[in-house]
């Protein structure tokens, strides 16, 4: 899948292992704009990291620095909300 974030393309691709070295729900790249989801996840944490990582990529774009913290707050909140009703009819 890709996405388009503010205008930058981003691959979001589903992994066995998102990093060897520690244990992680998902990751974005900056360099190559992957996002990378670890694909053993169930699917409302899978779409929950999603969030998560967009927020990371939307943050990084309008130069704003945010703690993981706020970062993860803030995608639990809009995945619930998102996830609850349909708000926008597809277009
Ligand atoms: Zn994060």
């Amino acid at each position: 899948m890709e996405l388009n974030i503010l205008g930058v393309t981003y691959k979001v691709i589903e992994v066995d292992v998102v990093d060897k070295r520690e244990f992680k729900f998902g990751e974005i790249d900056f360099v190559t704009n992957e996002i990378r989801i670890d694909k053993n996840l169930p699917t409302t944490l899978k779409n929950q990291t999603l969030v998560h990582e967009i927020l990371h990529a939307v943050f990084q774009l309008l130069g704003m620095e945010k703690e993981e913290s706020e970062v993860q707050s803030l995608a639990t909140a809009l995945h619930q909300v998102f996830t609850a009703q349909t708000i926008f009819s597809s277009c």
